[in-house]
């Protein structure tokens, strides 16, 4: 399976540390959420794509549900 923009199968697999903030102002206060995701990148055109799973997708879930945090 190739890209799915560009349809390279130039892909590779890197390991990654994100930290995941909530957009605006208004979320200043809300947590970050920290995820550690294998990453595949495409090498032609730069898509990236990962999977949040586990307790750093229950976070965002319940973060995104607070009424601070933008929609
Ligand atoms: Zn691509």
């Amino acid at each position: 399976m190739g890209c799915r923009f560009c349809q390279s199968n130039d892909l590779r697999v890197f390991t990654a540390e994100m930290n995941i903030h909530f957009p605006g102002r208004e979320n200043l206060d809300t947590p970050t959420v920290w995820v550690f995701p294998p990453v595949t990148i495409c090498l032609q055109c730069g898509c990236a794509d990962f999977i949040v799973h586990g307790e750093p997708l229950e976070k965002l879930r319940k973060y995104s549900a607070l009424d601070c945090a933008a929609s």
